[in-house]
C-alpha cells in the first residue's frame, strides 16, 4: 500500500485548558471525499485548521505523504483550497480584481482564462466588474468558492459550506464538488446535513469530544445505518 495522503498520529490540540482534539490518529488517502459530522464544539474546525496549517498541534505529528508537516516548505499550504465562514474577499475590489489578486499570490498561469472559467462556474461572470461591497450573501459565498479554487488546489477543505446558501447556490456547490471528486481531488468537508454529506462522500467520519468516534468508507454503511450511528453517537 502507498503512503496515505495525510496522516494524523496521536495529535492533541489544546487552547489553554480546553482540549479541542484528543490523541487523534487518522489517515486519509488521495482522491477520497471525506464528510465529517459532529456536534458543535466537537473539534471539527480545529481538525481542519491543523490539516491546512492554520494552527499547529500541541503534541503529535501530522504527515503529508509520509513527511512531517514541520519539514515541509510553505508550498504545502498552496496545495489547499479552503472554504470557511470567512470569505477572505476585499469589499472595495470587484470580483475580477479579487481573483486577480489571489491568482497572483499563487502564480496562476493564464489568469484571465482561469478567472473566466471559475466565475462562469459559480455563475458570477456577468457580475465580474461589480464591487464585492454590493454583493448579496449568496453571491459572496459563491465568490469565496471561486477564490478558494482559483489555483486548482489538490486538496479542498470546506467548513460547513452549505450554511447560508440558498437552494440554487447549494446546487452550484454540489456540482463543483462532484466535478472536483471526478477530477481525483481530495475533499474534506465538515457539514451538518447528513444526507447531503453522505451522498457526496466516499468516506464518513464523526468527531465528538475531540475524538474520531467513527471513520469508515461509505460503501460499508447505508444512509439509514449511518443516521442511527450519528444520532446515537451525538446523544451519548
Ligand atoms: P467545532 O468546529 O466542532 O464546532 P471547534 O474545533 O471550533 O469545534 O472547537 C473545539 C473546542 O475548542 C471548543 O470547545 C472551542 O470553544 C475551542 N476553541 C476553538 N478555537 C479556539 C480558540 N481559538 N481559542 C480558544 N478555544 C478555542
Ligand atoms: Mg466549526
Amino acid at each position: 500500500m502507498s503512503e496515505p495522503l495525510i496522516q494524523f498520529s496521536k495529535v492533541n490540540k489544546k487552547y489553554g485548558h480546553i482540549q479541542a482534539l484528543k490523541d487523534v490518529s487518522v489517515s486519509f488517502n488521495k482522491g477520497e471525499f471525506i464528510s465529517i459530522f459532529g456536534p458543535n464544539g466537537a473539534g471539527k474546525s480545529t481538525f481542519l485548521k491543523l490539516l491546512c496549517t492554520m494552527t499547529g498541534p500541541s503534541s503529535g505529528d501530522i504527515l503529508f505523504e509520509g513527511t512531517p508537516l514541520k519539514k515541509l516548505k510553505d508550498d504545502y499550504r498552496s496545495k489547499f483550497g479552503v472554504i470557511s465562514h470567512q470569505p477572505f474577499l476585499y469589499s472595495e475590489l470587484t470580483a475580477l480584481e479579487n481573483l486577480r489578486f489571489y491568482g497572483g499570490l499563487y502564480g496562476v498561469e493564464k489568469i484571465d482564462e482561469r478567472i473566466k472559467e471559475i466565475l462562469t462556474k459559480v455563475e458570477l461572470y456577468k457580475r465580474r466588474n461589480d464591487k464585492v461591497r454590493g454583493y448579496s450573501r449568496g453571491m459572496l459565498q459563491r465568490l469565496s468558492i471561486a477564490r478558494a479554487l482559483i489555483h486548482d488546489p489538490e486538496i479542498v477543505v470546506l467548513d460547513e459550506p452549505y450554511t447560508g446558501l440558498d437552494t440554487h447556490a447549494s446546487g452550484i456547490l454540489t456540482n463543483i464538488l462532484l466535478e472536483l471528486f471526478d477530477d481525483k481531488k481530495t475533499i474534506i468537508m465538515v457539514t451538518h446535513n447528513i444526507k447531503q454529506g453522505y451522498d457526496a462522500s466516499s468516506r464518513l467520519a464523526i468527531i465528538k469530544g475531540g475524538k474520531f468516534v467513527f471513520n469508515d468508507e461509505k460503501s460499508n454503511i447505508s444512509l439509514d445505518d449511518f443516521e442511527k450511528i450519528y444520532t446515537e453517537a451525538v446523544s451519548k
